[in-house]
């Protein structure tokens, strides 16, 4: 079972067509096979390992 998102509403259904408009729902993409929030989110772990590093002194 996964959660689909309307191509043309963006309503979230477990269907492949939206109930509402019918439009094809496909599926998000998931947040980490995302460039972007990749670039982010290893932006972020850098962070969080300096300050792991900062409070392990
Ligand atoms: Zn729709």
């Amino acid at each position: 079972m996964s959660l689909h998102k309307c191509s043309k509403c963006g309503r979230y259904t477990m269907k492949e067509n939206c109930p509402y408009c019918k439009a094809p729902a496909v599926s998000p993409v998931p947040p980490r096979f995302s460039l972007e929030h990749a670039q982010k989110y290893s932006k972020y772990r850098r962070m969080l390992v300096k300050r792991l590093e900062q409070q392990s002194k």
